[in-house]
């Protein structure tokens, strides 16, 4: 049976600022946003088969956001978070850029291909050419 993803994380609630503009008042405010950070945990969990090996393997430490939505500091509504991506993963937010260089690096994380480019296959040796000296 395979295990749960949570079980090869150790999760860690945490809270970051961030700046967003009201849609009804169209004011800004910044705004304490909880999210979770997830830390992958040192090996994986007992009663791992090789399947969830192989899946621990692959995995990241990422984070999640855990509000959607936020009241408006300025007019008191609820407004949805207007950013598309509630997650992220750690190595993506080194240096802690502000919202709007993440937002681009997420732009342009997403445009990579989501399969690993195929290895081309050497060429033989038969093609290459050798000059000769004839007379
Ligand atoms: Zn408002």
């Amino acid at each position: 049976m395979a295990l749960d993803e949570r079980a090869f994380f150790t999760d860690k609630p945490e809270t970051k600022q961030g700046r967003y503009t009201c849609p009804k008042c169209r004011r800004s405010g910044d705004y304490s946003i909880r999210w979770v950070r997830r830390i992958k945990k040192d090996r994986p969990p007992q009663g791992a088969d090789e399947m969830d090996r192989k899946k621990f393997a692959k995995l990241r430490d990422y984070i999640l956001r855990l509000d959607d939505e936020v009241v408006c500091k300025a007019c008191g509504r609820k407004f949805e978070i207007p950013s598309q991506q509630s997650m992220m993963f750690v190595d993506q937010l080194d240096g802690l850029p502000k919202d709007e260089d993440l937002e681009k690096e997420i732009e342009a994380a997403s445009e990579e291909p989501a399969k690993p480019a195929e290895p081309k296959p050497a060429l033989g040796a038969r093609f290459r050419q050798s000059s000769s000296n004839w007379k």
